[in-house]
């Protein structure tokens, strides 16, 4: 595969350079690295909004379900330089944009696609959804799922509880792994999917605040929720097999992110190793921080090829397994990586808050280093993704 970017991808990343000079407000406080949310909601919405009318948001998508027919190397690009900018907007929906949509492609009926697609094409706040699977004895050990569904004419009743859920408190709909048979010889048979309406009596969203005390994440109760048996997702008891496709697109989807991301903290902190002393010379002219800075641009360039080879491969036709768990673990390294540098450089300036005066960079060394223990969980712990690779690519027997 060809590495370099081709004509058309080059004008895209001007064009969203151009969008970001236009439309991002100078004093716009840097916070997606924190938690993946903006303070304010309603401008985020309104900036998702503006990506989903350029045809951005969904741009790999077919035209008829509101993308652009572009290729993943192009949505790839797209989604290195939206995060490069920092541009709200394009995360509030992750679950939408990256994983229920392509699902729904693959496994939804006509019916779905219709009413879903457009909705999460459109950037507007009922476009929004959450992900159901966490639960407080199912995490790692997903299978272990109890929330039930069970059928009662043309309904499914649901009743459970699920832990963790992102953006619950501002999703239209909820994409709910729940069991559907309890009689089965292995626990991850008899697992279903359901898109579930938050605004169905018997939900309750709890916030949960995390450690640094921020709301992103919440518990939610299903008590006697009833849902259409059309909003079963493919086949009853064969939903295992489209969660790990959906996990697959969202360990996908988080190598361009960090990549683009980070890549402009590091850019950031070369400046500010140049322009600080230390002792009578500046930080850059220091052997130790110059090997360190130049690991980490290596690090994001691997990244970066992990991010298009996995586009490429799909765009094969392929279908990566231990690919994306490759890529998880290698954006959470980086990030890691990054926070640690950039808190070594920045010594005490890297503990204030991004809205102190004495905050450097914008605070994106304090939230990368508030942010990165949860990001190397969420999706899946380090753990968990390397006894993928030891199976899938090293042939290694299972561990669990
Ligand atoms: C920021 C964030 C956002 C999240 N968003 C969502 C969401 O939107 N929806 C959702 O459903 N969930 C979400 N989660 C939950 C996440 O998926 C789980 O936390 C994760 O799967 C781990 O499960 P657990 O917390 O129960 O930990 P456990 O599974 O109990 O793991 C505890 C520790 O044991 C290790 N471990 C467990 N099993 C094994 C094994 N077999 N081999 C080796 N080590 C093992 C783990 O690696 C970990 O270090 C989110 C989590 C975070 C941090």
């Amino acid at each position: 595969m060809d590495f370099r970017l081709g004509e058309k991808e080059l004008a895209l990343k001007e064009e969203i350079r151009k969008f970001a000079e236009a439309e991002l407000p100078p004093d716009l406080a840097r916070n997606t690295l924190i938690d993946g949310e903006y303070r304010d909601f309603e401008f985020e919405i309104s900036m998702s909004r503006k990506l989903a009318q350029r045809g951005w948001l969904v741009m790999s998508w077919p035209e008829e379900y509101g993308g652009r027919g572009a290729s993943l190397r192009e949505q790839t690009v797209y989604e290195m330089e939206i995060a490069y900018w920092d541009i709200p907007g394009a995360w509030m929906g992750i679950s939408g944009t990256q994983w229920v949509g392509p699902c729904l492609m693959m496994f939804g009926t006509e019916e779905q696609r219709e009413k879903y697609l457009p909705l999460i094409a459109s950037g507007e706040k009922d476009g929004i959804w959450c992900t159901g699977y966490s639960e407080p004895n199912a995490g790692s050990d997903f299978a272990n799922l109890q929330t039930r569904a069970v059928r009662d004419g043309d309904d499914y009743i649901i009743n459970g509880q699920k832990v963790w859920t992102s953006a619950a408190h501002r999703a239209r709909w909820c994409w709910l792994a729940v069991r559907t048979d309890p009689n089965v010889a292995k626990k991850h048979q008899g697992i279903s999917i359901f898109i579930v309406d938050m605004k169905s009596p018997g939900v309750t969203v709890n916030p949960i605040l995390n450690y640094y005390g921020r709301h992103h994440f919440n518990e939610v109760f299903f008590d006697n929720v009833r849902v259409p048996v059309s909003n079963l997702v493919g086949e009853e008891n064969k939903g295992w097999y489209y969660l790990m496709q959906s996990l697959a697109f969202e360990r996908r989807s988080l190598a361009p992110t960090i990549y683009g991301g980070f890549k402009r903290v590091l850019e950031e902190l070369v400046k500010y190793a140049g322009q600080t002393e230390h002792e009578g010379q500046p930080l850059s002219q220091n052997p130790v921080i110059r090997a360190k800075l130049a690991d980490l641009a290596i690090d994001l360039e691997v990244l970066k090829m992990f991010a298009f080879q996995i586009a490429w491969r799909i765009s094969q036709g392929q279908i990566p397994v231990y690919e994306s768990s490759r890529n998880k673990i290698m954006s959470d390294e980086v990030m890691k990586r990054v926070a640690i540098t950039g808190a070594e450089l920045l010594g005490i300036y890297s503990q204030v808050d991004p809205d102190s005066e004495w905050a450097k960079l914008n605070g994106t060394i304090q939230g990368a280093y508030l942010g990165f223990p949860g990001q190397a969980i969420a999706a899946g712990t380090a753990e968990i993704e390397k006894s993928i690779i030891a199976q899938f690519r090293l042939g290694l027997p299972k561990s669990y």
